[in-house]
């Protein structure tokens, strides 16, 4: 049979100024575009193999997975193939069915539908009202003296350390103080600060961190990262009863070619760029305020940012929509013309953005068009 023409084409995506927080941070460096050709057959990793992904020496896999554990200070590290597995396996190996946990407000939907697969239940944290959208040690503390007061017992705590809506970092360290002295497990979702911004699951009392190579870390995907204390080791990393060298909840291998090659690749190059954060949370502070310049657009969630990941109301383009030919298809087709791309085609009332990575001449070039399709149509 013929197959159909699958458009596997990204040139567009891939050659303008991609705003789109989720892409930011997993382009790859020029090192991961050669591990991912050099890794590309299947299995390809496993040609030295004795039995365990993690303890492959060619290529240095199990010296990678060090340098990582020393990199997010954990005592292990295994890859996995997103931080929603991440999430997954450390629910499944240390809570039972009709178990509850705690989750933040702003709880990504993999933290969600990982806890639906694990049959757990769940009670949010609120976070405080529009526009912040704030999560705090406060809301967390009430929330499990008030689990704890009905007599109910809560098998982990799992907290956003920054989540995908508002782009809000929280205090993770003040929330692990409280989880460790109820005697909680902490697993923290660092999707998007693991590899963008020094994460340290010590200093921030995490049990568990997850992150997310194709999100955050300059890597290909599928691929995540699930760091542990060398306490939870014997119950997350527990090994098959049948295949002894296998761990359960890794069923064995996880990821077995070229997204760990790239991960391997970049680390490197991650190592060094989140010591430059504060740049880059400078630079969105300063994006932040161009932006704000242009009436009527307002950024929600904390202020001032601490993340790159931007969300702004936008009524001023809601308007401009309203009585233009192209309706709402305006925005990105004004901005695509200007080689920005990554706002949602249709979208105007709103929309998150990031200007990670680019340099000051592109955020500033990104700010002024903004502006400038205001001015054109006012
Ligand atoms: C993107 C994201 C995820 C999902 O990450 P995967 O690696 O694709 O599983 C989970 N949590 C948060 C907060 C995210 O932003």
């Amino acid at each position: 049979m013929e197959c159909q023409d699958y458009g596997l084409s990204r040139t567009g995506e891939r050659e303008n100024l991609n705003l789109n927080p989720l892409q930011r941070g997993g382009f790859l460096t020029e090192d991961a575009r050669k591990a991912l050709y050099e890794f590309s057959d299947g299995y390809s990793v496993c040609d030295y193999c004795a039995g365990r992904l993690d303890e492959i020496k060619k290529p240095g896999i199990s010296n990678f997975l060090d340098d990582l554990a020393n990199f997010i200070g954990v005592d292990h590290a295994r890859t996995v193939h997103g931080a929603r597995e991440g999430k997954f396996a450390v629910m499944h190996a240390l809570c039972q069915p009709d178990d509850t946990i705690i989750i933040d407000g702003n709880a990504h939907y993999t933290t969600y539908l990982a806890a639906e697969r694990n049959h757990l239940n769940m009670v949010e944290v609120s976070s405080n009202d529009y526009p912040e959208y704030r999560i705090t040690p406060e809301n967390f503390k009430e929330t499990l003296d008030a689990q704890f007061d009905h007599g109910e017992d809560i098998s982990l705590i799992l907290l956003t350390h920054v989540d995908g809506d508002y782009g809000n970092l929280t205090d993770a360290r003040a929330i692990g103080k409280i989880a460790r002295h109820y005697g909680v497990p902490l697993l923290l979702n660092c999707a998007y600060s693991m590899g963008r911004l020094p994460v340290d699951a010590r200093s921030l009392k995490a049990d568990f961190v997850v992150g997310s190579g194709h999100k955050s870390m300059a890597a290909s995907g599928p691929i995540g990262v699930l760091g542990l204390k060398d306490e939870w080791a014997e119950v997350v990393l527990k090994r098959s009863e049948t295949h002894g060298v296998k761990e359960i909840e890794m069923l064995g291998c996880t990821s077995r070619g070229a997204p760990i090659a790239t991960l391997m690749a970049s680390l490197p190059y991650v190592i060094d760029r989140v010591e430059k954060w504060d740049d880059e949370v400078q630079k969105t502070r300063d994006f932040v305020e161009k932006m704000e310049k242009i009436g009527g657009i307002k950024q929600l969630g904390v202020k001032p940012k601490d993340h790159d990941l931007v969300r702004l109301e936008t009524p001023v383009f809601d308007e401009i929509a309203e009585k233009h030919p192209r309706r709402g298809f305006f925005l990105y087709e004004d901005l695509k013309k200007r080689n920005i791309v990554g706002i949602k085609r249709g979208q105007t009332k709103w929309f998150k953005c990031s200007t990670y990575g680019f340099n000051q001449e592109q955020t500033d070039y990104i700010a002024r068009s903004f502006a400038e399709i205001v001015e054109k149509y006012s």
